[in-house]
């Protein structure tokens, strides 16, 4: 089958088939072939690798992937694309295509069922619509993964890599952080998609840790103490914790946690590193 990173080969599959984008499943299919090959190298795939491909549209980027991958598995919402993927990888054995919502999926079931539950690669031109909630359930449900790279939205991107003091850093920022080590691979034009989209995009990769550099005994503690501080951005951390009525964190409780930390009583969360926040909900249980 001819190379999708080709526009016109690209539009001879659309008009074969007839093909109409979905704007409601963030339809923006990649036509160019030295960004495909980037985001290729930027994940390390080689033969050894099982990938997991998140949306693959019309197959473009599952070629490449199939080339160098041990074995692709392509989850794609879009029953409509499913012949369309099944003629133009049919010349590569190494892939199975499945006809799935991605947030449906139990994506540790994958795993063990292509790798024996050994890491897998995340690769993929994401739907914008709903980058967030796929990376957080890739990082909250534990799959086991090696890397996760992906294009998304810039701003995203941004966010995803911002530290204190800045304001792209949130709560995404040290969720991200706190799983894996994210890098900023390239940002792309909209014209190398069709449709174009509206905003910027940028390839990130995020290296998940081995052995998680940032020690905290109660996870989900901290992350409600991210979320709380966040959630009242311009408020000091005391008044944003006090006002999320965590049970049995008051205002007394907070402050005694801050002096202990060194910190002003009018820090805002902000201002707070990943290992502060660890700290502090180690303090607070
Ligand atoms: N990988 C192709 C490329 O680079 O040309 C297509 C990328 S396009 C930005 C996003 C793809 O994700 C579309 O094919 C869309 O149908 C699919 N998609 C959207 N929501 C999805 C979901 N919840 N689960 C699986 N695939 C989804």
């Amino acid at each position: 089958m001819a190379d999708l990173g080709n526009i016109s080969n690209t539009k001879r599959v659309l008009e074969k088939y007839g093909f109409n984008f979905q704007k409601k499943f963030g339809q923006n299919f990649l036509i160019d072939a030295n960004v495909l090959e980037n985001i290729v190298d930027g994940a390390g795939i080689t033969s050894d690798d099982v990938v997991l491909e998140i949306g693959p549209g019309i197959g473009t980027m599952t070629q490449y992937l199939c080339e160098r991958a041990g074995f692709v598995i392509c989850v794609e919402i879009d029953k409509n694309l499913i012949p369309i993927l099944e003629d133009t990888l049919m010349d590569y054995e190494n892939k199975e295509i499945i006809n799935a919502d991605v947030l449906d999926l139990d994506l540790n079931e994958l795993a063990v069922r292509y790798n024996g539950g050994s890491p897998i690669k995340v690769v993929a031109n994401l739907p914008y619509y709903i980058t967030t909630p796929i990376i957080m359930g890739l990082l909250e449900s534990h799959v086991p993964l090696k890397s996760i790279t992906i294009m998304i939205q810039k701003e995203v991107a941004d966010r995803m890599q911002a530290g204190p003091g800045t304001k792209d850093y949130g709560a995404l920022s040290l969720a991200v952080q706190y799983y894996t080590l994210p890098e900023v691979l390239t940002t792309v034009s909209a014209n190398c998609f069709m449709p174009r989209p509206n905003v910027d995009s940028s390839v990130i990769r995020l290296t998940l840790h081995e052995d998680n550099p940032t020690k905290v005994k109660d996870e989900e503690l901290m992350f409600k103490l991210i979320r709380a501080s966040f959630n009242q951005r311009r408020k000091t951390l005391v008044n944003g914790l006090t006002n999320a009525g965590l049970s049995g964190i008051g205002k007394d409780e907070v402050l005694k946690a801050l002096e202990e930390m060194e910190l002003s009583a009018t820090v805002r969360g902000e201002a707070l590193t990943l290992e502060q926040f660890a700290r502090l909900s180690d303090l607070l249980m």
